[in-house]
């Protein structure tokens, strides 16, 4: 008789990482500003130079408490600072400011497809700096740009149960920071990155496995192939009677296989103390009110319109809202009076298919003559070709 071979479930938990979309650093007056020289953005705050003090930025606050009612979060009154301690060349301090112990935003979640993820926390924290190698001189550069960029770090629960969902999920926080206008999303530049908490577990057991964490995943194509090629190699390892023991590993992007980094840390292996030179901060009621009424619209919303009273497909309206600046182009031309289904068709046909590069700059025609061109075409003054 044959064994019965064991099926397996693979469960995620995800750490997104989303830069914020202030003017400067979270505790100097550095610009925010990504792409320039190296070691241009810095001072001697931020280089963690004797004898500078940290000076918080209002509007990363404000942009951490907007992240967190994009995501359904509790919003913390009173939240403190807390240092993070590990030795890193791009780490000048030699630790990072963030928030172990009263994180700025608890609970929350989103819905993708059915399915309810949930948040632990979102804390606010400062970003490192970044290593360069350089292989034609063997010699590795350290650029401080981004030492003390502020971000959130979005920490879900244990409740994704397959790359697709992990990657549904970021999909879906990516797009509501967006519209939220706490992070601009690209990926590609690190602005927003993922590290994924991966272990698997016999079908119907309700005992999590050891937990690995893959760092460093900065494209949904990246989290897809990490996870099912960490999920596959656990399970190898346990078919084999071996065991597994946590730890962190690295995405290698060439062959899309994970390699070990390090024995995982825990979190007293960082020393968390408490930052004696930033005070709690204090937020009231009127204070996150205020905030709360200044939020955009959801995508959740826009969709919600857009099946509904537009009558559009789930497709088309999910086509327009992969990209703000498309759907904000519809919006405008249906409040200038267009009807909604020859506005999709402007847009769908003119706008999506002729004009490639929109992702995220501005669309080079503009909704008002757009909206300008149908009434023309109504009133017979030109024809649909024109
Ligand atoms: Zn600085």
């Amino acid at each position: 008789m044959a064994a019965v071979k064991t099926r397996y479930t693979t469960v995620v938990g995800l750490e997104i990482h989303a830069e914020l979309l202030t003017k400067t650093k979270l505790f100097c007056g550095c610009p925010n500003i990504f792409g320039k020289d190296e070691n241009e953005n810095v001072c001697p705050g931020c280089l963690g130079l004797p004898g500078t003090l940290p000076a918080l930025n209002r509007a990363a606050v404000e942009l951490a408490i907007k992240g967190g009612l994009a995501l359904g979060c509790d919003i913390t009154k009173m939240t403190s600072w807390d240092r993070k301690s590990y030795f890193y060349a791009d780490l000048p301090n030699g630790y990072q400011i963030t928030q172990m112990f009263a994180p700025i935003c608890t609970g929350g979640g989103l819905d993708i497809g059915g399915r309810f993820i949930r948040l632990d926390h979102i804390h606010l924290e400062e970003d490192a700096g970044k290593l360069i190698h350089d292989n034609l001189r063997n010699a590795t550069r350290i650029d401080f740009n981004r030492a003390g960029v502020p971000l959130i770090e979005i920490v879900t629960k244990p409740d994704m149960r397959s790359a697709e969902e992990a990657v549904a999920f970021i999909e879906k926080v990516r797009l509501a920071l967006i519209y939220a206008g706490v992070c601009d999303g690209r990926m590609e530049q690190g602005r927003l990155r993922a590290d994924a908490n991966i272990s698997v577990m016999p079908e119907g057991s309700e005992t999590l496995g050891t937990r690995i964490e893959v760092k460093n995943l900065n494209s949904f194509r990246f989290v897809a192939m990490a996870i099912e090629h960490e999920a596959q190699r656990q399970i190898k390892v346990l078919e084999e009677g071996g065991s597994l023991r946590q730890e962190t590993r690295r995405f290698i992007e060439g062959s899309g296989e994970t390699a070990a980094m390090r024995e995982k840390e825990d979190a007293h292996d960082y020393r968390y103390y408490p930052d004696a030179d930033i005070p709690w901060l204090s937020l009231d009621d009127g204070y996150i009110d205020a905030v709360r009424a200044s939020m955009p619209e959801a995508p959740d919303s826009r969709k919600a319109r857009y099946t509904g009273a537009h009558r559009m497909s789930e497709a088309d309206a999910d086509t327009l809202l992969a990209r703000k600046p498309v759907s904000d182009f519809y919006d405008s031309m249906v409040s200038l009076g267009a009807d909604p289904k020859e506005a999709l068709a402007i847009v769908r046909g003119e706008i999506l298919r002729n004009i490639a590069d929109i992702v995220d700059g501005p669309i080079p025609v503009s909704p008002e003559d757009a909206a300008r061109l149908l009434r023309m075409g109504e009133a017979g003054e030109i024809g649909v070709n024109i």
